[in-house]
């Protein structure tokens, strides 16, 4: 059974798409059709742009409400994205092959969890009365951008979206969303719990489409503000439009993270999380720190634990609950991967496990682990996106700190010691935005974002929520 949409969530309602193209979705595990939308275009853009607009301005609408009220509306959105958090886990592992227990975490959970999340912290702030050093005295008050342009990709869908829309709805924005063409499925069950809620007509429109319907959506005159995660190319194309046009901009993208450990770690006792530091996601997340830095006192010990880790991995079916590491998102994707292990043999790294397809049908990598690798070789450049690493040696803390930062990126990291102050101190000397010690979770009270080729801005925690309002200062008693 296929699952297949004809109409569009646009206004507040479905409706008929302007063209009768469709985005046909692929399981990356069979390579079967399992379902389509329809294709958004531009004259659908304009017309998401519209309600989404009119919602805004709308004198008594959503911008305008308390945001106790508005809180009410997106905890009942929550529920109704709770009741179908299974089903969200299940469409995002067959359209991406995440695997399911990740995918219920991530994909199921996170955004209610968010929602109410930002909904409180809205609707906790105050005025700001401050008074004046030179007479007088102002009103500090938080205003919402306006109408928000989101356009997320395909690795975390339904998490990122989030990133991107709670913040926005909770401080009184309105939404276009852009879902990748790879996963829309989910897109669509949420805005169904979006349509069950009751949330006004116009405040959140989904139009679906590729690079094109993004463009045009980015550079849309009835867009206040954009929010994109995606690769850093597209990232620069966004920015470009986006400085022209002199309009606020989010970027989270890529990324090439160093894991460190240091020469106390006990890193055979923490394989769990330092497997989701660095492959979670079949590899296919924007902060895994892909590059393991080890030091040369331990050098061989340390290859083998991560060799016999990535050897160790179950790789299959990504609905099965034992599966670790499901197939890659598309042929596509898979052909760029296995062109990044080409690239690492032929540059002299020495494989010591993967490489190849474990299977003839999906479109599956094997764990792939790299040793000697040179911090200039190509596969420890670039971002590969997919469950390859590379194992550099390091004579000491100074080498492995150049090391770590000798990166056209700045997104994530991790420490892997026996003593956390130490890992806490060294965390400190890694320019990326974020670093774990001992592992790595992204935790919604704190910003989450990158340096450099990662991007610019922040995502969650309140930083995240001062990227959708705007600070206003009403002078009073001015003589
Ligand atoms: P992508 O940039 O090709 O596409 C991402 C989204 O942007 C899709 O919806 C796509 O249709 C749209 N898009 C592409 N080009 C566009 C343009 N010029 N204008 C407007 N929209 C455009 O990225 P991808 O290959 O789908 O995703 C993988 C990339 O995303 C990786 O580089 C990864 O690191 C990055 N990523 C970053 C984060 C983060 O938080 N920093 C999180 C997840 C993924």
């Amino acid at each position: 059974m296929t699952i297949d949409y004809h109409e569009l969530y646009v206004g507040g309602g479905w409706s008929r798409p302007a063209s009768n193209a469709i985005i046909p979705v692929i399981s990356p595990t069979t390579e079967e059709r399992i379902g389509s939308v329809p294709e958004g275009t531009e004259a659908d853009v304009d017309s998401a742009v519209a309600a989404a607009r009119a919602a805004f301005d709308d004198p008594s609408g959503w911008a305008t409400w308390e945001s106790a009220r508005r809180g009410d509306v997106l905890r009942t959105f929550a529920d109704e994205l709770q009741s179908r958090a299974e089903e969200t886990a299940q469409r995002v592992s067959s359209q991406n092959g995440m695997p399911i227990t990740v995918a219920r975490q991530f994909e199921g959970g996170f955004p209610s969890l968010v929602l109410r999340y930002y909904s409180e912290l809205v609707a906790a702030q105050r005025d700001d009365i401050r008074p004046g050093m030179i007479g007088g005295s102002t009103v500090v008050t938080k205003t919402p951008v306006g109408v928000v342009g989101a356009i997320v990709p395909w690795n975390v869908p339904q998490a990122i979206t989030f990133l991107k829309i709670a913040p926005a709805l909770a401080a009184g924005c309105t939404v276009v969303l852009k879902p990748a063409p790879e996963t829309v499925l989910d897109a669509f069950l949420m805005a169904e719990a979006a349509s069950a809620a009751g949330l006004p007509p116009g405040v959140l429109n989904v139009v679906p489409g590729g690079r094109e319907v993004g463009a045009h959506l980015v550079g849309h005159p009835g867009v206040d503000k954009i929010s994109f995660t995606g690769s850093t190319t597209a990232g620069r194309d966004i920015a470009r439009t986006c400085g022209e046009l002199l309009r606020p901009v989010t970027l989270e993208l890529g990324g090439k993270s160093a894991a460190v450990v240091l020469d106390d770690a006990r890193l055979s006792e923490n394989l769990e999380s330092f497997f989701a530091a660095t492959l979670l996601n079949n590899g296919q997340i924007c902060w895994l720190g892909t590059r393991v830095l080890a030091p040369r006192s331990r050098y061989a010990e340390i290859v083998d634990t991560i060799t016999a880790l990535a050897k160790g991995v179950v790789v299959g079916d990504p609905l099965s609950e034992k599966t670790q590491m499901g197939p890659l998102v598309s042929e596509r994707q898979r052909n760029r991967v296995e062109g990044y292990i080409e690239k690492g043999r032929s540059d002299g790294g020495r494989l010591t496990t993967g490489g190849g397809r474990p299977a003839d049908r999906g479109w599956f990598v094997e764990p792939t682990v790299f040793a000697d690798v040179d911090p200039g070789h190509t596969i420890a450049r670039e971002e590969i996106f997919g469950p390859v690493l590379s194992v550099i040696p390091y004579a000491d803390e100074a080498e492995a700190v150049a090391i770590a930062n000798y990166s056209d990126y700045g997104l994530g990291g991790s420490v892997w010691t026996s003593d956390p102050e130490r890992g806490a101190r060294f965390a400190r000397r890694i320019a990326t935005g974020t670093v774990g010690v001992n592992g790595y979770v992204n935790d919604p009270t704190a910003p989450f974002g990158g340096i450099k080729s990662s991007g610019m801005g922040r995502e969650l925690g309140p930083e995240g929520l001062s990227g959708y309002q705007y600070s206003k200062s009403i002078y009073l008693d001015v003589r």
